[in-house]
């Protein structure tokens, strides 16, 4: 049996190439990966310009007690240039983001003066006072964003503040997507007596693409070795990575090990976790292969742990892992050593530090434990049972929070 950690390490080297890059607008670069890093091909902002709406004076007439008289010359708006130059004694009326006059040095903002006709009286400020400075966010030149970069609402703004509308990014990697089981019905149909509606798939597909992957729906398959056969070559054929789940124990129906390592290959089965044991990791044609096991819980775990980092390394993303953060045991935990352990958890500010406590009952199956927790506990293989106030690792699940 293969460590958590081998295998992850296993699953990264087996992917050697990232997938191509496309050109798409920025409005829907959002989530997508950078392929291109970008550069600034101008200084942002381009000009000096005011931060504020008020009065720009040339630092040579700001008082250095009392007060002092300005003529007040012009009225700029923002987008509107003055041209010519601030004499002494003068003062423009500017508004925010309007450039700053030749001469200018300093903003008043136009709360602390007072306006009388065409003068305006100044006390002491410091000299370059509400100027914004050309290229203070971002300089010519400057790299901003890197390749492999997962694009946020900020890096898209500021994409479109240098005056680009599209971006290279990273294909989305194809991912075929199969439940097994004779038992599995599709949502919506009548259940027949002993079937069980196919949880697997909607949950898996739903964490591909919160991982930027595309999802290819191949729908279920029954426990039969020539249909299973025949659905995972045509599955191969038109992905990157093919994911099935259930059918990868020891039971006489669990057939997905016996066909992959007869029409593809397998890398490695058999991870020392709790949830998750089973999982068969392997290649089929030139696509990657997981076969997740069927139990709810153990498949969306597994998925994390194997698939979300093959597939982030194959779409070009430069993070690969998510991080842990220590967190206070609420209650005791049960821990077995020898094996990593994944509980659902439920962690929480207390006042002095984050606690965790467990969802309640653990069983693989256990869909809705995925439900209340809003983290993984996750307890080294090193460990044994954890007791109330020790300090655990948990990884915060992405997205949404529920409430
Ligand atoms: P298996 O490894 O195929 O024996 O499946 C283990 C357990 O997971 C069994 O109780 C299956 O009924 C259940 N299971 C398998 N596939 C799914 C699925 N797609 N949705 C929900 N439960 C499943
Ligand atoms: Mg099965």
């Amino acid at each position: 049996m293969i460590s958590v950690a081998d295998g992850q390490n296993h699953v990264l080297q087996s992917i050697a190439t990232v997938t191509p890059s496309e050109i798409v607008p920025l409005r829907a670069a959002l989530g997508r990966v950078l392929a291109d890093e970008v550069r600034a091909p101008f200084d942002v902002p381009p000009a000096d310009n005011s931060a504020v709406d008020g009065y720009a004076v040339a630092d040579a007439d700001i008082p250095a007690e009392n007060s002092r008289d300005l003529r007040v010359v012009a009225d700029l708006a923002a987008g509107a240039v003055f041209d010519g130059a601030l004499a002494r004694g003068q003062a423009i009326h500017i508004m925010t983001g309007a450039p700053l006059p030749a001469g200018a040095g300093t903003v008043y903002p136009q709360e602390i003066v007072q306006r009388d006709g065409d003068r305006v009286r100044i006390g002491s400020l410091a000299p370059g006072a509400n100027v914004r400075c050309r290229g203070e966010d971002v300089a010519s030149g400057a790299r901003i964003i890197a390749a492999g970069t997962v694009l946020r609402p900020q890096e898209l703004g500021l994409a479109a503040s240098l005056g680009l509308c599209q971006l290279a990014v990273h294909a989305r990697p194809r991912v075929a997507l199969l439940s097994t089981g004779d038992e599995v019905a599709e949502p919506g149909t009548t259940r027949k007596p002993g079937q069980i509606y196919d949880a697997n798939r909607f949950a898996l597909s739903a964490s591909v693409e919160q991982c930027g992957g595309a999802v290819i729906d191949l729908g279920i398959v029954p426990d039969r070795r020539d249909e299973l056969r025949a659905r995972l070559l045509e599955a191969a054929d038109m992905a990157d990575l093919v994911i099935t789940s259930g059918g990868v124990s020891v039971g006489v129906y669990d057939l997905v090990k016996d066909v992959l390592e007869e029409i593809g290959g397998i890398d490695f089965w058999q991870v020392a976790m709790q949830p998750g044991r089973p999982l068969a990791v392997g290649h089929l044609g030139r696509a990657h292969f997981f076969g997740l096991p069927g139990n709810p819980v153990a498949s969306m775990l597994t998925f994390l742990l194997f698939v979300r980092p093959a597939l982030y390394k194959m779409s070009g993303r430069t993070r690969l892992s998510s991080d842990l953060y220590p967190a206070r045991a609420a209650e005791a935990m049960q821990k077995k050593p020898g094996r990593r352990e994944f509980k659902r958890g439920v962690l929480a500010w207390c006042g002095d530090g984050f606690e965790v406590r467990t969802t309640g009952p653990q069983g693989s199956g256990i869909l809705s434990s995925m439900v209340a927790g809003n983290c993984l506990v996750v307890i080294e293989e090193e460990r044994g049972d954890v007791k109330a106030g020790e300090y655990v690792l948990v990884e915060p699940f992405a997205g949404p929070w529920p409430g």
